[in-house]
């Protein structure tokens, strides 16, 4: 292993593809033994949980070997970009887990030196300007069967394409008059190698850095490995779709690396895609521009921002990316699996209170007026150091609606007349008396409780089969919940090519309920990034919109997954 990259990994074992790449070239001291990755973000969007498998990779193998990774915006496209954008990847990038110290960096912070890099391909006779439309160019290019066709512009002398882009920096010509090209093969197997466009003009847009300094702008393919290079990046990790523009990469990183010692290398994984949502972009600008969604960080996008918002963990992503691991073969991930991981984590962590979604009134009419008992509650039965709350006990409480049934069917161990259930961490009670209102609907249950029948007191060794959760009535406190679902409804919206993607939205992906009775402990404790499991219902985190006065809590996740029961 070579001296520059103090690594942790002295084995091979138990290493994904990528790091075993990484692993032989470290050990070959390749780059003179350095290892620098970088996350290159299109700040032209919200970043979702399939960037969060890139930034587990970049970042993950920079750690895990001892190297670094930079985080580089790659913003040569100064129409879709903006600031808004910047600020909330880092915060995402931050919120996983990650750091990219000072090394920070732009693609437009290359202008520079890539348009002298295109200067230099000018005066070589690699590059020279066309004047046809991108349709003509377009229908030049051939087939993979079929070579392309030159364009008629492809043989202007050094000095005329010299001459020309220069005038098309200094705004003489209109957007899409003219491109830069690569000259480079019109019959090559590969697409991206007949001809490549390396420039474009775009002067209606300002860049959110440079202003309106550049009327050009490079394309991806003469940005990207160029960048790397300039910044030192020794491996270039992306996704499956890129696979054919390598070679692309290569020429163009081998007109800076000039044959040295050190050149960067792109190395590709598969994409993360997720049942039940969307993963482009364009789509999920779409859904934010016309209203469909709350925002980029609705709780049921696949933004990392949404799920932050909607009280998934860090730890939970990381879990479930660590699941899935990184291949060569395109998959569709299921969400479920997501979700199992956001449940395990949140079962570890989530402080367990008690809260009445849909309640109705329990009177115990054998406990006496006015008195109200602290009863103990164990905050999490996962975590011993978690300790407990006090919750009071009186005469009057909410149980849910559905713990209830008048005539039940033989195995419903909750209440019934006659039946006893446990409060829980309170006493076994007996409903006595139904009442009713004229309709026949039921405004409350009486009850009678069992005294010696105290959680944790001797008494309460006597067994019931079912226990209840619920809160006092007079302490509950009013609070709203919205209960997210998932956000289409159909598993694989981008492959459904015949109907538009938003006709496929699950028109119930979000149901708001009011006048849900919370027990007093939360009034203090729903705190932003708080995280409670509702006892016997799910996982629940306080919403931004949430305050002292007005408690609002998202959904995070349902205690079971009801969905793999609904499909079989
Ligand atoms: P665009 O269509 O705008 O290029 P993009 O999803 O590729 O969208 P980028 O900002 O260019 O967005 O992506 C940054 C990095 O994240 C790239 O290295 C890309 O390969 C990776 N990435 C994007 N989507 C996924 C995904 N679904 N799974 C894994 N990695 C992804
Ligand atoms: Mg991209």
């Amino acid at each position: 292993m070579s001296e520059n990259c103090n690594a942790e990994v002295s084995e091979k074992k138990n290493l994904n593809f990528v790091e075993q790449i990484v692993f032989n070239d470290l050990q070959e001291g390749k780059n003179g033994g350095r290892l620098n990755t970088r996350f290159p973000p299109e700040p032209n969007g919200y970043l979702h949980i399939g960037h969060a498998k890139a930034i587990c990779m970049d970042f993950g193998v920079a750690e895990k070997f001892g190297g670094t990774c930079n985080l580089r915006f790659d913003d040569t496209n100064p129409v879709k970009e903006d600031t808004e954008y910047v600020d909330a990847i880092r915060e995402d990038i931050h919120w996983l887990g990650f750091d990219w110290a000072d090394r920070e960096y732009y693609a437009s912070d290359y202008f520079p030196q890539l348009f002298d890099l295109a200067i230099r391909m000018i005066k070589e006779g690699k590059a020279y300007v066309d004047d046809q439309t991108s349709e003509e160019i377009a229908a030049q290019k051939g087939t993979p069967t079929r070579p392309g066709t030159n364009s008629p512009y492809r043989d202007r002398t050094p000095e005329e394409n010299l001459d020309l882009f220069m005038r098309m920096n200094a705004g003489e010509f209109p957007d899409g008059a003219r491109v830069l090209r690569a000259k480079i093969d019109m019959a090559s197997d590969n697409m991206h190698f007949r001809d490549p466009i390396m420039y474009r003009i775009i002067t209606k847009y300002p860049h959110h850095r440079t202003g309106t300094t550049w009327k050009v702008y490079p394309m991806y393919d003469f940005a990207h490995g160029q960048s790397d290079f300039f910044e030192g990046v020794t491996h270039s990790i992306c996704t499956l779709e890129f696979v054919p523009h390598r070679p692309l990469y290569d020429y163009f990183a081998q007109e800076l690396a000039k044959g040295g010692d050190y050149c960067p290398r792109q190395i590709e994984f598969n994409r993360l895609n997720l049942t039940y949502t969307v993963m482009s972009k364009r789509k999920l600008l779409q859904l934010v521009q016309e209203g469909l969604v709350a925002g980029w960080d609705d709780p049921r996008m696949p933004t990392i921002s949404g799920m932050r918002r909607r009280g998934y963990t860090p730890q939970s992503i990381r879990n479930f990316i660590d699941t899935i691991g990184y291949t060569k073969y395109e998959a569709l991930n299921s969400v479920s699996l997501l979700e199992h991981a956001v449940r395990d984590d949140l079962n570890r962590v989530a402080t367990r209170v008690m809260a009445v979604v849909n309640p109705v009134k329990l009177v115990i009419t054998n406990y006496p007026e006015g008195k109200v008992e602290q009863v103990s509650m164990e905050n999490n039965p996962e975590d011993p150091q978690a300790g407990t709350h006090s919750m009071p006990f009186s005469r009057e409480i909410y149980i849910e609606r559905d713990d209830f049934m008048e005539n039940p069917p033989k195995k419903f161990f909750r209440l019934a007349p006659g039946a006893e259930v446990r409060l829980k961490g309170a006493y076994i009670i007996k409903c006595e008396n139904v009442v009713k209102d004229a309709d026949g609907n039921i405004t409350e249950l009486h009850c009678t409780y069992d005294p010696e029948t105290l959680s944790g007191m001797p008494g309460s060794m006597r067994k019931v089969k079912g226990t209840l959760h619920w809160v006092s009535a007079s302490h509950a406190i009013d609070a709203t919940v919205r209960l997210y679902d998932r956000l289409f409804n159909v598993e694989n919206p981008a492959a459904e090519t015949e109907r538009d993607f938003r006709e496929m939205l699950n028109p119930e992906s979000l149901k708001t309920v009011t006048g849900v009775k919370v027990e007093p402990f939360l009034a203090e404790n729903a705190t932003q990034g708080a995280k409670f499991q509702f006892q016997r219902i799910g996982y629940f985190t306080p919403d931004y919109d949430s305050t002292a006065e007005n408690l609002i809590f998202n959904r995070t996740i349902a205690l079971k997954d009801t969905w793999e029961k609904v499909k079989s």
